[in-house]
């Protein structure tokens, strides 16, 4: 395909993805496994519960001999069984968690029940029938039962659950190791106070907190000078990363350098012009087996692609076996106008209604305007060639980190 030519953003996300492959897999201590994709399918190695445990504070008993007086023999707590075997007319008093006293088929809880001394009856209300408050010996999942499949993340539930299940290390993808570098002679370091002719180079945080946000490891390797040797010099100190993020000097003017210096390199660069706005001319490609990005300066644009683009390429990197983004859809609050040739991805705002959601633009929509970007929760997607949409319209929504 020509370099100049206009790509959708569907056409330049698939070309992307198949620069890269899910990262080495490795077993790691569940402790650390959380947000991790499993790379293997994972079995339960004991069962749960492992023995027929009372629901319950009560009293373990025969539901035939209800109502009593029963007398009791034993008492039976959570990690301290009672060991006898429970005989007709006999209750052990027990605990939630507990094991249930062989010989014993009901719990009646200890509400129920009027207790004198060593002896308990149940006069009024009682447990409904045999089996009652009794949790199953292997209820929740037995000893090999499949319990997580590769690629599913690791989320805090499945996480207790695979840790209930015994499992002392997990398979995992290795988180995918991003370095970044920022190019701008105009650009000094967050924090400190722009001279004559300068900004704060502001792109290298705010994209290292959204690919930590996502699982990544970053590697911030800084602002760069618009200088072949300096760039050249950073994109060396990326080796052995598994992906490279440039930002900025990406275009085709004097200053883009990061082009021909990946190139001098031995780079194998794709340049994307994608029908998409905000966003300028993309870079892709591979250095070695990494793959490469490179994303416009303008900060929304930088945000914009790196959403889009950048963090389905880090899901895919890590194990996701399906790491495109499908948008929500929201209703529109206010009309917006007829688009051009290019998706639009417009900062929004999206309110959570009674009956789903609803999103209106969330300001002037410039591409340096980083005040917009923070203060939306959503980008609203305008087809290329969308006709004017009034209020109302069904529109498709993607959900960005939630402002405070
Ligand atoms: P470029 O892609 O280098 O042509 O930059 C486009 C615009 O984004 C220019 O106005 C730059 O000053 C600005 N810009 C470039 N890099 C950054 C950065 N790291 N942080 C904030 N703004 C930047
Ligand atoms: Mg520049």
């Amino acid at each position: 395909m020509p370099a100049d030519h206009l790509i959708e953003a569907d056409t330049a996300l698939a070309r992307l993805l198949a620069l890269a492959r899910p990262t080495a897999t490795e077993d790691v201590a569940i402790a650390e496994a959380g947000g991790r994709r499993l790379a293997a399918d994972v079995t339960a190695r004991l069962t749960q519960p492992p023995a027929d445990l009372s629901a319950m504070d009560g009293y373990a008993l025969r539901f035939e001999d209800l109502p009593g007086p029963l007398r009791i023999v034993g008492e039976s707590a959570a990690g301290h069984p009672w060991h006898g075997v429970l005989q007709p007319g006999e209750a052990v008093r027990i605990f939630t968690g507990a094991h249930v006293p062989a010989g014993a088929d009901t719990v009646a809880v200890q509400e129920d029940a009027e207790r004198v001394a060593d002896s308990v009856a149940f006069p009024r209300e009682g447990p409904p029938g045999p089996g009652a408050h009794i949790r199953r010996r292997g209820i929740d999942f037995a000893e090999d039962a499949p319990l997580a499949r590769r690629g599913d993340r690791i989320g805090p539930a499945r996480l207790g659950l695979l840790a209930a299940a015994g499992l002392p290390t997990l398979p995992v993808h290795r988180r995918p190791h991003v370095m970044l570098l920022s190019t701008g002679d105009e650009l000094v370091a967050p924090g400190t106070l722009p001279g004559p002719g300068q900004i704060v180079g502001s792109n290298g945080l705010m994209l290292a907190a959204l690919l930590r946000a996502a699982g990544a490891d970053v590697t911030d390797l800084g602002l760069v000078p618009d200088s072949r040797a300096a760039l050249a010099d950073a994109i060396r100190a990326s080796a052995g990363a598994d992906i490279l993020v440039t930002i900025g000097g990406a275009s085709v003017g004097d200053h883009d350098l990061v082009k021909p210096v990946l190139e001098a390199l031995g780079a194998r660069i794709d340049f994307w012009k994608i029908a998409i706005r905000p966003g300028k001319p993309l870079m892709a490609g591979t250095l070695g087996d990494m793959p490469v990005m490179g994303l416009p300066g303008n900060p929304v644009s930088a945000y914009v692609c790196a959403r889009i683009f950048l963090l389905p390429l880090l899901r895919h990197m890590a194990g996701d076996p399906s790491p495109e983004e499908q948008p929500r859809m929201a209703r529109l609050e206010t009309g917006v106008a007829e688009n051009g040739l290019r998706r639009d991805y417009m900062r929004a705002i999206v309110t959570q209604r009674d009956d789903g959601l609803t999103v209106r633009p969330a300001g002037a929509q410039d591409s340096s305007l980083l005040s917009v970007l923070a203060r939306a929760n959503a980008l609203l997607i305008r087809p290329a060639r969308a006709e004017a949409a009034p209020a109302g319209t069904s529109v498709p929504v993607m959900l960005l980190e939630t402002p405070d």
